[in-house]
């Protein structure tokens, strides 16, 4: 299996210099030249493998450059219970008639972000070791709140390794805020953007493909590589739990195997519904991908109009991990839509940087229609929607997830669509408690956070997770902050150190 870039087909490369790499030199993102698939009996065959297992036999489909023992040592050490609360890795839990709950949480920084941050570390040193690399690798990242933490728990202390993550002051939640603060480990860093999520990430982008910052990096044997779902090996293991979870359930008799399921994705980069359209075109029965966002709606509009168009209003809301007006991964996407048209992509995504707006052709229009169905919600909706599922089935969700249940249920009623899903459940509720507790008590409270968590507590009977819990006395490390015009004189002076 070799891998192409978005922007230049004729690139070539091994998904270990995929993954090294992070991003194209020319700024395209990495993309497999193929889409490897699964027989229905493959996909039953998985049903039975512990995650570790099923995680191994899906890379073992991309990854042909790692032989077994590597891919093994990457998926042993990342997916047990060292580092999740649950066996199962992954959790399913059952809503509603037919609905599923697929928490992705359970990890050492409960979001979603664990499932591929704890293992990037693995493949990223592994492929260095492939490829004879004897550089420093130096890990950016640009987080809308969870990426950042489960990037820095995930490299904390990897031999060869450094990180440093930027996010925006402003716009993450105190408990996302706190997690990144605190962090321990000696080759880390954080510092806050006064700016928004999208500034972070066009600095960190900027930074990647800088002559200079490349060339003053090279002599001091240094490489930057990036743990942001531009790498592939951020978004290759998030495949894994669609089929996984297809396979959970046909293995408990919920599904027939072979019938079809939506899967539901509150989205923000579009990484992880990304990796929802790859499993489902490697093999698993999927209906509709349906992409939730909050009022932060581009890709609705997207989805539905054909237009992209960044140029309008930012907010700040209650899920701050979908505050984005710049997805990334869509370029993955489109780039398989248009056959791998890569001039098409470098014209759109020059409109995008120069006029914030691009508007594809006729037939990627009928395409998006035919896989996706979208929709978004604002945060007076997704409270309430918190609270009418805690009424009604005495589950508590987060912020991102809610987003996802209220856009499913409009799609519901205005489809009637009655098939089987599965929503991603993307974060713990204790990650966003002001919003949560709120919405359950049906009224704001000025309670510190930590009070807040033991209320939610009290009222969900769900465990405080011990890595939040132990916040409370932990000293924070990390206080510098910078105008996003600094990020790059910032990551200078960083390496000078
Ligand atoms: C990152 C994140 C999202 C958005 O995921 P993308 O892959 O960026 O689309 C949704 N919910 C939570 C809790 C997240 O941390």
């Amino acid at each position: 299996m070799f891998y192409n870039s978005t922007r230049n087909s004729e690139v070539k490369v091994k998904s270990a210099e995929a993954i090294t790499q992070g991003i194209s030199a020319e700024g395209g993102l990495f993309v497999p030249e193929s889409i490897p698939q699964l027989t229905l009996d493959e996909i039953k065959a998985i049903g039975d493998m512990k995650y570790a297992d099923r995680a191994a036999y899906v890379f073992s489909k991309y990854l042909t450059d790692f032989t077994d023992a590597e891919i093994h040592y990457c998926t042993d050490n990342a997916y047990s219970t060292k580092n999740f609360e649950t066996e199962s890795i992954s959790e399913i839990a059952h809503l509603f008639d037919g609905t599923y709950m697929l928490e992705l949480w359970h990890g050492p920084t409960c979001a979603f972000k664990d499932m591929a941050l704890q293992i990037l570390p693995y493949f990223l040193t592994t492929s260095a070791k492939k490829i004879n690399l004897d550089k420093k690798i130096v890990i950016l990242v640009a987080t809308s709140g969870d990426t950042g933490k489960a990037a820095l728990e995930g490299f904390k202390d990897v031999e060869g390794t450094s990180i440093l993550v930027f996010y925006p002051e402003d716009g993450v939640s105190p408990m996302q805020k706190r997690q990144m603060k605190t962090q321990e480990g000696s080759n880390v860093g954080v510092c806050a953007i006064k700016g928004n999520f999208d500034d972070c990430q066009n600095g960190v982008k900027a930074i990647f493909t800088n002559d200079d910052v490349k060339k003053a990096l090279d002599d001091k044997g240094m490489m930057f590589s990036s743990a942001n779902s531009i790498n592939w090996g951020r978004l290759l293991p998030q495949i894994v739990y669609y089929i996984s979870s297809y396979a959970e359930l046909v293995k408990d008799g919920e599904i027939q195997l072979s019938e079809k399921i939506n899967i539901v994705v509150p989205t923000g980069n579009f990484g992880n519904i990304l990796a929802a359209y790859y499993a489902k075109h490697m093999g698993i029965p999927v209906n509709k991908l349906i992409c939730a966002s909050n009022i932060n709606n581009v890709l609705t509009d997207f989805i539905n109009t054909g237009i992209y168009d960044r140029n309008r209003q930012f907010y700040a809301t209650v899920s701050p991990s979908m505050d984005i007006l710049i997805s990334s991964n869509l370029e993955r996407l489109l780039y398989l839509m248009t056959d791998k048209n890569d001039a098409v992509i470098r014209e759109w995504f020059g409109k995008l940087a120069t006029d914030g707006r691009y508007e594809v052709s006729d037939a990627v229009k009928a395409k998006l229609k035919e896989e996706f169905s979208a929709g978004f919600c604002d945060d007076g909706q997704t409270k309430a929607t918190i609270s009418s599922i805690y009424k009604k089935y005495s589950y508590t969700c987060d912020t991102h997830t809610a987003v996802a249940v209220k856009v499913y249920k409009d799609y519901k009623e205005t489809t009637g669509d009655k098939t089987k899903t599965v929503i991603a459940s993307t974060a713990s509720p204790y990650k966003f408690s002001a919003a949560v507790l709120e919405a359950l008590e049906g009224k704001k409270s000025d309670i510190d956070e930590y009070d807040k968590v033991e209320k939610i507590a009290e009222l969900s009977n769900i465990p405080v997770p011990a890595a939040l819990a132990d916040l409370k006395n932990k000293p924070e490390r990390f206080n510098d902050t910078i105008d996003k015009e600094e990020q790059k004189d910032y990551v200078l002076s960083k390496l000078s150190n």
